[in-house]
């Protein structure tokens, strides 16, 4: 095997769900958008839908097409970025539900599937998606005749608890939805931890779910093993890797594992980050490659065949904090090319 493996603890998915729905007194669904953000929207889904999830959201129609696939009928399958061009066949026969973000996508969606379920986005202040306040309010009506199965906003800061902006989008949010005879949600991850004012009547959780910050109780969901292709003797100042970024100062031994910033283990890291054997660290060395990676493992005193890269110490939120990212960028770029493994 010359592919790093990426192991997904579904238990561990199940018990963070259930977690962050023990936090809130209303529904809680679960954001899968980016293949499940990059562990696999279907057996993420799957699991999901077995802990009792009923209502999933993506980003785009065709990933809410392949949902439906592996999902069957039954969960509602929602999409941010509601009705666009060309999505209609896809939305009726898929019965995915669009979350409609303007006038323009409203009159397609009443005009192309009249009577069939939408959803509504308001924008509260992020300015990404949603309707703005005045669209709205033209707008409102149309939602008499049938009722939207939810209306949605999203927050900008959730994730700093002391944002002003919280409270900001959460007063706009309530002064847009007064009155309005829907369920509503505003809350992500980050928004759930914010406290019950945030909750309304259903939660979208993504990230906490997959074990990332801001949800700090997460269990640790993925774990990516990576096998070793070579070893090799060293002698003090020869280098290793491009740019020759890194010389033996002492008789080293080097193993050269099969993964790279291919697989989404980020160049920038390399200088900040170990993998490990067992629970002993051994140090990246040289720069990342496209698909390998040089470690010093003159300490083990043996040749291993594997070494761990994302492990319950060295988790997601580690490796974006070593890339200077976040951990949501950590798990999506997670590489086509693992071998993915499901524990459960
Ligand atoms: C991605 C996303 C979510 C989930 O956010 P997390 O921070 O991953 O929990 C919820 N709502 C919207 C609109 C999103 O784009």
């Amino acid at each position: 095997m010359a592919t790093a493996l990426l192991t997904i603890d579904l238990a561990a998915l199940t018990q963070n769900w259930k977690a962050l729905d023990a936090k809130t007194n209303c529904e809680t669904a679960a954001v899968v958008k980016a293949d499940g953000y990059g562990l696999g929207a279907a057996r993420v889904a799957n699991t999901l839908a077995h802990a009792g999830v009923r209502k999933f959201f993506v980003a785009a129609a065709e990933e809410g097409a392949e949902l439906r696939a592996a999902l069957g009928p039954g969960p509602e399958i929602n999409v941010f970025s509601g009705h666009m061009s060309g999505d209609t066949d896809m939305i009726h026969d898929m019965e995915l539900t669009p979350m409609i973000n303007s006038i323009d996508q409203m009159l397609r969606h009443v005009e192309a599937l009249p009577g069939r379920p939408f959803g509504v986005q308001l924008d509260s202040g992020m300015n990404r998606l949603g309707m703005e306040p005045a669209e709205w309010a033209a707008l409102r009506d149309i939602t008499e005749q049938q009722t939207p199965t939810l209306i949605m906003s999203h927050l900008s800061c959730a994730d700093d608890p002391d944002h002003a902006m919280n409270t900001q989008q959460l007063k706009v949010f309530k002064e847009m939805t007064a009155g309005v005879n829907a369920p509503r949600s505003l809350a992500a991850t980050g928004g759930i931890l914010l406290g019950p004012d945030y909750h309304f009547d259903l939660t979208r959780p993504g990230v906490g779910l997959y074990g990332g910050l801001p949800f700090a109780q997460a269990q640790p969901v993925a774990r990516v093993s990576v096998p070793v292709i070579q070893c090799r003797d060293v002698e003090v100042g020869e280098t290793v890797g491009y740019s020759n970024t890194w010389t033996a100062q002492r008789p080293s031994r080097v193993a050269t594992i099969a993964g790279g910033y291919a697989d989404g283990i980020i160049r920038a890291m390399g200088p900040n980050i170990d993998v490990y054997f067992g629970s002993t660290a051994c140090p990246v060395i040289g720069r990342i490659s496209m698909d390998m990676i040089g470690v010093d493992v003159t300490d083990l005193g043996e040749d291993p065949k594997m070494l761990d890269l994302l492990t319950e110490d060295q988790t997601v939120d580690v490796l974006a904090e070593a890339a200077g990212t976040i951990g949501y960028e950590i798990l999506t770029n997670m590489g086509q090319r693992y071998t993915r493994r499901y524990s459960s």
